[in-house]
């Protein structure tokens, strides 16, 4: 007997229809001898509206209130599932966040997991009852609601899977697992069937929303394994794991694309010490993190410089940039939200050469101009115009043969 921990995402519980579904699987899960925890999001397209809905009100809600509203939308999900248990016969009991003491930080929106304490739900496994927890919520050490980000429910089931050293975690979703790219936006991407934590963590920090970057932390750091499958099939979907020998080791095993980053430019800053530091102070000091920064030569004693910011803090990334532009006597600062972020990615490149001119020559093909460009040991990134970023995607995965028969 094992202990499973399934997490449906917000298309399969997007109504009653799917969330019988849903209780139909688990059931078969319990049927077999097995504990089962489920971790629900919200119905899919919830967290939008209740966001809009907010919005309504105020541009800037409140962000603690914020959070209790968008919790609701898991509430909602965890007891009509619990209720669909029960009205077929199984044991069931929902919880909510603080019920099952999933203690985060106090940052409301995008507060981290700090510990679980899961004692209800271990005293519902001894009684044999399937719990049903709502994902995406937690409280801090006061008793406020928090929310972990969006996507926050897979950091949910992964990080309750560590804490209670469950055999397995399954995300379910609606895709059949992890993909050399968004099979939305890539016909011929290809199934992974194993994927290292590493490569995994790579893509889901540069868009692949298949999981949340947070849960493949978690799963990395407590070795949890992950299986990322559909809850529409019964298909094997994708092991994410330990790096080991039987991981095909390709050069480039991952395309991935992110429109969630904004180009901020400061033009003509004065080539002195310090300068960099008293742009991107005030930065840090508004919790604004900076992704790509690059440099340039304008002419004589200035330089041009470029960096990119998460695309909700743009606004307030560019109040900041022009307070200090004046400051320095930089001569403009311009800024551009319409931008797409490509990868490639893959463990096969710490000993390979050739990649970067290969991509950028893949997409000087595509007449695709480059904007900015960053690496680590296993990934290259370049900005591109958001317009182009599927058919560079496309091109790319094409390019480095990923494409399936
Ligand atoms: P859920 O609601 O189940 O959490 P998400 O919408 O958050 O589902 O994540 C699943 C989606 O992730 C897929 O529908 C797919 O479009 C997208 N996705 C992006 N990149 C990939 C990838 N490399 N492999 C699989 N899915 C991906
Ligand atoms: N409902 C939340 C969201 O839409 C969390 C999740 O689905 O994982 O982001
Ligand atoms: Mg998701």
């Amino acid at each position: 007997m094992a202990l499973i921990v399934q997490k449906y995402g917000g298309t399969s519980v997007a109504n009653l229809e799917r969330i019988q579904n849903v209780a139909k699987r688990v059931v078969k899960t319990y049927d077999q001898g097995h504990d089962v925890v489920v971790i629900l999001s919200a119905m899919a397209g919830i967290t939008d509206s209740l966001i809009e809905m907010a919005q309504e009100i105020t541009r800037a809600p409140e962000k603690r209130e914020l959070d209790v509203l968008l919790a609701t939308g898991e509430q909602t999900t965890a007891a009509l599932l619990a209720m669909t248990l029960n009205a077929m016969k199984y044991p069931a009991k929902s919880l909510l966040g603080f019920q099952a003491e999933v203690i985060t930080d106090c940052t409301y929106g995008n507060a981290r997991i700090m510990e679980i304490g899961a004692r209800r739900i271990k005293e519902l496994l001894e009684k044999r009852h399937i719990v049903v927890v709502a994902g995406f919520q937690g409280c801090d050490m006061e008793g406020n609601i928090t929310t972990l980000g969006r996507g926050g429910s897979d950091t949910s089931a992964v990080a309750i899977a560590a804490a209670l050293k469950a055999d397995s975690c399954e995300i379910y979703t609606d895709v059949n697992g992890v993909y050399t790219a968004d099979p939305n936006i890539v016909a011929k991407a290809r199934k992974i069937d194993r994927i290292s934590y590493d490569e995994m963590l790579e893509m889901a920090s540069l868009g692949a929303k298949v999981l949340q970057i947070r849960s493949v932390e978690f799963a990395k750091k407590y070795a949890v394994p992950v299986h990322v499958r559909s809850s529409f099939s019964d298909e094997e979907g994708t092991m994410v794991v330990n790096e080991d020998k039987s991981m095909e080791r390709l050069v480039v095993s991952g395309v991935t694309c992110s429109k969630n980053d904004a180009r901020i430019t400061l033009i003509k800053v004065p080539d002195q010490p310090g300068i960099a530091a008293k742009i991107f102070t005030p930065l840090a000091d508004a919790g604004i993190i900076v992704d790509m920064i690059i440099q340039n030569r304008h002419s004589g004693k200035f330089n041009d410089l470029t960096f990119t910011v998460p695309k909700p803090d743009f606004e307030k990334a560019m109040e900041l940039a022009r307070k200090t532009a004046a400051e320095i006597s930089a001569e403009d600062v311009l800024g551009d939200n319409g931008i797409a972020k490509v990868s490639v990615t893959g463990v096969g490149m710490k000993n390979h050469s050739g990649v970067a001119s290969h991509m950028f020559a893949t997409l000087a093909r595509e007449n695709i101009n480059i904007l900015m460009i960053s690496t680590s040991e296993i990934r290259i990134s370049c900005v591109i115009d958001a317009k182009y970023a599927e058919l560079a995607v496309r091109a790319l995965h094409t390019a480095f043969g990923l494409d399936k028969a």
